[in-house]
């Protein structure tokens, strides 16, 4: 089915606190580009933090922005040169553009692009929308056994894998995830896909914690008001008299990454994920003498064809994050249900598929 012109229903960040139902006009696929009906999109905290400050990290919200970016649909057209896509093919979104042409690019980093269009980062218009257009080499074809939800939760995943390949997790790991949010359990189900023979998790909010044990992390510890060596004490002891082999960090909090230094054996690797403040105090002399290698991220690299491989193998349940569904006139309530602390929200996913038209998950 042909869309209508300016049938193009789309969620326009204005400012801070400021989200408007807008109707744009559909964009038309250039070439190795492809048109996409979006049919999923999962809410990240990124997307919030635009919504709620008007800036996430040094980007600053200043001209109107469609918000969104982990996104599935089905391709509705195709640009001249596209080869590997036709007409009705479902794709998961891998939603940075790099401009394939920098060092980085050329040499198989395409993360660290010095010229990047991030989706739904200012200046860059996001997928929250009904239709969107994309280059067809970042839109990576969903098995038939996956759902659009699969093909969304594809980004969230990709910093998962990431994350694990960075910090080399391998066959029977003890690996410590620092923080239970979205990311902090993607890593744990990544880390346990890739071998890892326990997890520990763990959070300030409790319920976070129940929410990781019931789908699949083999111990949690709460954090209340312990001191660092109690708390590494409580680690080693529940690692059976073993620090951690990996600490995967997803808090970016200070006194968490601090943690993270004296819970991990020496020669082993704490992998920061989570950022928080930009200048952080924390004993890198403990880490240097026992040769604790700290390593850093920035979004992921060849990624998606991976986590759409090891959720069709049934190696990775990424939908078991998905805690609420909204529709895309809905998209304020899904914010604000996603702040609400109360709502146990964790992924929260919305659908964008117009309601003329027919869809399925
Ligand atoms: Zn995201
Ligand atoms: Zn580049």
């Amino acid at each position: 089915m042909k869309p209508d012109a300016d049938n193009n229903l789309s969620v326009v960040l204005y400012a801070k606190r400021d989200l408007r139902l807008e109707n744009r006009s559909v964009p038309q696929p250039g070439n190795n580009e492809v048109q996409i009906a979006i049919n999923k999109v999962g809410i990240c905290g990124s997307d919030v933090h635009y919504w709620s400050d008007g800036k996430h990290g040094e980007f600053v919200l200043t001209d109107p922005l469609v918000i969104g970016h982990e996104s599935s649909g089905t391709v509705t057209s195709i640009g001249n040169g596209v080869s590997h896509l036709k007409i009705g093919d479902r794709v998961a979104i891998e939603p940075a553009t790099p401009c394939r042409l920098c060092f980085y690019c050329k040499s198989g980093r395409y993360n660290m692009c010095l010229d990047v269009k991030g989706l739904a980062t200012p200046p860059t218009d996001g997928s929250l929308c009904r239709y969107f257009v994309h280059a067809a080499d970042l839109c990576h074809k969903i098995p038939d056994k996956l759902t659009f939800e699969d093909g969304a939760l594809a980004e969230p995943l990709s910093c998962g894998i990431h994350a694990c390949r960075r910090a080399g997790v391998s066959l029977g790991d003890k690996v410590l995830v620092l923080g239970a949010g979205p990311i902090g359990i993607i890593c744990m189900l990544v880390a346990k896909s890739m071998g890892a023979s326990e997890i520990l998790i763990t959070d300030i909010d409790a319920e976070r914690l129940n929410f990781a044990k019931k789908v699949g992390a083999d111990h949690t510890l709460l954090i209340e008001k312990q001191q660092i060596p109690e708390l590494v004490e409580t680690i080693v002891a529940t690692f059976g008299g073993e620090m951690a082999d990996i600490t995967i960090e997803c808090s970016g909090a200070e006194s968490s990454i601090r943690l993270g230094v004296y819970a991990t054996r020496p020669c082993g690797v704490l992998q920061l994920v989570g950022i928080g403040k930009q200048e952080v105090m924390f004993p890198i002399v403990n880490a240097a003498i026992r040769e604790v290698d700290i390593r850093g991220m920035h979004r992921y690299v060849n990624t998606y064809p991976t986590a759409l491989k090891m959720m069709a193998s049934g190696a990775i349940d990424a939908s078991v994050l998905i805690t609420h569904r909204f529709t895309l006139e809905q998209t304020l309530a899904a914010f604000e249900t996603f702040c609400d602390r109360a709502s146990g929200a964790v992924k929260v996913m919305i659908e964008c598929s117009s309601p003329t038209l027919s869809s399925s998950t």
